[in-house]
């Protein structure tokens, strides 16, 4: 009988748990879409059909600045609702805007230039609606890191994105120093007002290390300037117009010298990563040979590659 009686309850309180979970799944699904959006770094004829479209179909577009972003949407008669989501709103906004695709209103997210997040804001919106569950799409499109690196001729195999160097001289240095023995190619945004110290902030931490800086992509004056910092500063300071417009700096990896490494040192790496990953054997081949880590795990790199290319 007791049985019986469970087995009912069971019954009853399946049927009310599986009523809650059609109600969660149908509220979840009336959550409308949050999209990002890449805008053009320069050149207007950069934005996609796709870009355009979702513009001009969205319920809100959120801007970081609606005034700049306004010549943009009138361009391409785009008449959507704008609201602003700036480093200095985005809380309040994000608990707004949230409530606002629960209830079934898409966004597009854009930020002045390029593509929002990669130094720009939303990622409090995007984390939120994430945790939220609310569906995010983002449209690839253009970015100047992205732009500048594939035109530089530096190695793209494996690069750190680093964003805006710290303002203060100390931090600066010590994040550059960083790339005393990095093996990748680094990616720096920076501001016309400091292009010119921090190349030379380059050069006196880095010394000789081959950089590619680009300037205006996309825009009419689109240069790229390489070679060592000496030769960026020469082109920097010979003319006012130089140090004028937007940048990307990118530095080139550390060089290895192989040379140092034995054969016997090589022989034990090669073993060893048929074990174990490369920056582990590179490790404790560094440690046995009293070797450079960052050279080994290059050196492991080229091995891999060549025996790849076989
Ligand atoms: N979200 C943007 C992106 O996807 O590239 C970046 C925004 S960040 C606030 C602005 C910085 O990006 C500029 O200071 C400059 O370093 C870089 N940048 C943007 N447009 C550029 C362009 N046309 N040429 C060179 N650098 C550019």
């Amino acid at each position: 009988m007791k049985i019986y009686v469970c087995r009912r309850k069971l019954a009853q309180w399946r049927g009310t748990l599986s009523l809650l979970f059609v109600i969660f799944i149908v509220y979840m699904t009336n959550f409308a879409t949050l999209y990002i959006v890449p805008t053009p770094i320069g050149n207007l004829d950069d934005i996609s059909a796709r870009a355009i479209e979702v513009l001009k179909q969205v319920n809100w577009i959120a801007a970081e600045d609606t005034r700049h972003s306004s010549r943009l949407l009138q361009h391409f008669s785009i008449s959507t609702r704008t609201l602003s989501l700036h480093d200095h709103n985005e809380d309040k906004r994000t608990a707004m805007l949230v409530q606002r695709l629960k209830d079934g209103e898409s966004v597009a997210l854009i930020s002045d230039a390029g593509t929002p997040l990669i130094s720009d804001p939303g990622f409090v919106f995007v984390r939120r609606c994430r945790e939220e569950g609310i569906p995010v799409i983002a449209l690839p499109g253009p970015c100047a890191a992205i732009t500048a690196l594939s035109a530089s001729g530096l190695p793209t195999d494996r690069f750190i994105f680093e964003g805006f160097l710290p303002v203060k001289t100390q931090a600066k240095d010590n994040q550059l120093a960083e790339l005393k023995a990095r093996t990748c190619t680094s990616v720096f945004y920076e501001a016309p007002r400091r292009i010119l110290a921090t190349v030379k902030d380059i050069a006196r931490v880095l010394g000789d290390r081959h950089i590619v800086v680009a300037k205006e992509l996309s825009k009419t004056f689109e240069t790229y300037v390489s070679g060592t910092p000496g030769d960026v500063i020469d082109y920097l300071e010979a003319d006012a117009a130089h140090q004028k417009g937007e940048f990307v700096v990118m530095v080139s990896p550390a060089q290895v010298n192989l040379s140092e490494i034995s054969a016997e040192a090589m022989s034990l790496l090669t073993t060893l990563c048929d074990h174990m990953p490369l920056k582990k054997a590179a490790a404790v081949v560094a440690e046995h040979y009293d070797l450079k880590k960052n050279a080994l795990y290059q050196a492991g790199l080229d091995a891999k590659g060549a025996k790849d290319a076989d």
